[in-house]
């Protein structure tokens, strides 16, 4: 496999000091990988990581997110969801009196705690939403259900032939300035996408030139400074080498999301349930002493150790809400 070696993407600095040493376990590729911290700004990412014509072998063809998923039913659960982000978040056809508002803010305090929180999120503007990287389309649907006008994106050819199945408005490529005028969206959602792309300073900027003024910018990422994190290291499940090329924590996607035109609103956790296992299943494999793969069978536990980081405020994935402050031209911009 061929590989690269690249300076931080965040403030464009040469220093960097090694953190971690990992592999790939999820597909088993061959390599070990270095992370890395820059010295200069603070961002983490994989150096060297895989050079571009090499991608295809650590994006096997059964990668998970490019499969088809089942649509989910519209269950009273999804009904009750849907009439409370009406009313607290005014997705159409509005809010409604008093009433409604109290038990949809309390609905809505409660799925904090339930929900992967992916599509917990105001509406926006006229609703015309791009979800880039929208992998087999199963957050395109749901968000469809919401009421938005979705487009999608996705580099996987395999992706987004699923969705045009599905009859959804999806383009092919990495690519949003080849594929969309400026300004016509009025929300842009990437959902574990930012950790895999080459450059996502180059991305966001590309987000900030199809986003509306005020447009939202909702993504998902793990989040390396969690306690999972530290507590796992190179056997931490979302490290995912060597697709991950940058480890964000609060502060370093606050740091990008300012450089790039964005302020960040707020950070939610975002749930998973098998971090922990998938966790001490990778730690039996490199220390080979099976009591964490005993360890890992204990579900609910895994599940109440997970809680209590989230309750710590330091969860193993953050969703991330930011809106468009500024227009962006990294060109003419002196870097920060
Ligand atoms: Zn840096």
């Amino acid at each position: 496999m061929n590989t690269e070696t690249i300076n931080c993407d965040l403030c464009g600095s040469d220093q960097s000091e090694q953190l971690l040493v990992g592999q790939d376990f999820l597909h088993g590729t061959k390599g070990q990988w270095p992370v890395v911290k820059c010295i200069d700004c603070g961002l983490i990412f994989t150096n060297p990581r895989p050079a571009p014509e090499s991608l295809a072998q650590v994006y096997p063809d059964d990668y998970n997110p490019y499969r088809q998923r089942k649509r989910k039913k519209i269950n009273r659960r999804w009904k009750i969801r849907r009439w409370a982000m009406q009313h607290h978040w005014n997705y159409p056809p509005g809010p409604g009196g008093l009433f409604a508002k109290i038990f949809s803010f309390l609905f809505i305090l409660w799925t904090r705690f339930h929900y992967r929180n992916y599509d917990l999120f105001p509406w926006q503007g006229r609703g015309k939403l791009l979800d880039y990287g929208c992998g087999g389309g199963k957050y395109l649907n749901r968000l469809k259900d919401l009421g938005w006008q979705v487009t999608g994106m996705d580099m996987s050819e395999q992706a987004v032939e699923v969705c045009k199945k599905q009859n959804l408005d999806v383009r092919v490529g990495i690519n949003m300035d080849k594929e969309f005028e400026p300004e016509i969206f009025d929300a842009v959602t990437m959902f574990h996408v930012l950790e895999h792309v080459p450059s996502p300073t180059e991305t966001l900027t590309q987000v900030n030139r199809i986003l509306k003024n005020d447009g939202l910018l909702v993504f998902a990422v793990p989040n390396i400074a969690s306690l999972p994190a530290r507590w796992f290291g190179k056997c931490w499940f979302p490290l995912d080498l060597p697709r991950h090329v940058t480890h964000f924590s609060k502060e370093t996607a606050e740091k990008i999301l300012a450089k790039t035109g964005f302020k960040l609103e707020k950070t939610l956790a975002q749930q998973h349930g098998q971090t922990i296992s998938s966790s001490l299943n990778y730690l039996a494999r490199v220390t080979g002493k099976q009591k964490f793969k005993c360890f890992s069978r204990f579900k609910r536990i895994c599940y109440l150790v997970e809680l209590l980081s989230i309750l710590r405020g330091q969860p193993a994935r953050i969703v991330v809400q930011a809106r468009k402050v500024r227009k962006i031209n990294l060109n003419t911009e002196p870097p920060k």
